[in-house]
């Protein structure tokens, strides 16, 4: 009876404990990652002086590279910091799983352990981020050291845009919990009609294909800002003619482009919210500046994705719907 009863025990286990196990890790709520993401910023930011925003512009730019690239796994944890294991455990650790913080520095791999438990783990979330910390608190803590700092870490300017506008919209808002905040490029209470034209050739000269959605409305419709973000770039393009970008908490630049004009005050640099209007639907663009006609009014809409080297499009179409779904709650 009792080998029957052990056995029927070990078969409950595993069919129920395990996967419920899985489930309940799968399903961490986006709060509880929110929550535990910003502890572990204070903390560090305690421990290092390191401003938690800082931190967090950091790991916000590296969740959107991993989300761009295929050479890096999902983060296990809520931090979304890289390290490769030869960074970590040093270029001539002959174990280069080691998490051993002072087999690490002896071989110049840069994995501290910022739990105190001993070991400096890649897969322990306060490890990585603590390492993250103390290298940037190398350099000091104001702006100009950290962007200082920054740049030894990624030699690339736009890595350091990047970052610095995540920093500004976290400090400024004292939270984190913005990425899942959205809306349509234009209020659904006007006229307007799209459909998948992402890929699609150029429908108004140029050779590259068509690297967006056009949302075609009446002149004049408002355009708004469909993330937080800052704003990159303002003026005029040849072919986009007034237009406007905008980069997001995901690394994501939004391109609004052919508006009839911008919306006041409106400036380079400017922190933006879903739903703000930067703008109103034109038919600008395919000429000198100020050209306007050679086409129906329409909002060309496109997403570029950045990978840490270098942009490329992807189609837009799916977010739009969401996110038009979204504002009809
Ligand atoms: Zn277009």
């Amino acid at each position: 009876m009792k080998k029957i009863s052990l056995i029927f025990c070990t078969l409950i286990m595993t069919i129920f404990i395990f996967p419920i196990q899985e489930i309940t890790a799968a399903e961490k709520s986006s709060e509880d990652i929110y929550k535990e993401r910003m502890s572990l910023y204070k903390d560090m930011e305690a421990i290092t002086q390191v401003p938690w925003y800082w931190l967090a512009g950091v790991d916000a730019y590296e969740r959107g590279l991993r989300r761009a690239r295929k050479d890096r796994d999902e983060s296990q944890g809520v931090i979304n910091i890289y390290f490769s294991p030869k960074e970590w455990a040093g270029p001539l650790n002959p174990d280069l799983d080691s998490e051993d913080p002072f087999a690490n520095s002896l071989f110049e791999g840069i994995g501290l352990d910022g739990n105190e438990n001993g070991k400096a783990s890649l897969n322990e979330d306060a490890d990585v981020l603590y390492t993250f910390a103390n290298y940037l608190s190398g350099y000091g803590h104001d702006d100009d050291n950290i962007q200082i700092g920054l740049w030894e870490y990624y030699h690339r300017d736009q890595a350091i845009n990047i970052i610095t506008g995540h920093a500004r919209i976290f400090r400024k808002y004292n939270r984190i919990d913005l990425d899942d905040e959205h809306a349509f490029p234009v209020p659904l209470n006007y006229n307007y009609s799209y459909r998948s034209t992402w890929g699609d050739k150029r429908g108004w000269g140029g050779r590259r294909i068509h690297e967006g959605t056009d949302i075609f409305a009446d002149y004049r419709t408002p355009v708004r800002a469909t993330s937080h973000g800052i704003i990159e770039l303002k003026g005029w393009n040849k072919f986009g003619g007034w237009r406007i970008g905008i980069r997001d908490l995901s690394n994501t630049y939004n391109y609004y482009a052919h508006l009839s004009g911008f919306e006041d005050g409106v400036e380079k640099g400017d922190i933006v919210a879903p739903g703000d209007v930067i703008g109103y639907v034109g038919s600008s663009g395919y000429g000198k500046p100020g050209t306007e006609g050679k086409f129906p009014p329409h909002l060309h809409y496109g997403m570029y994705r950045d990978n840490g080297y270098s942009e490329w499009s992807f189609d837009p179409y799916s977010s739009l719907k969401s996110w038009e779904k979204q504002d009809r709650k």
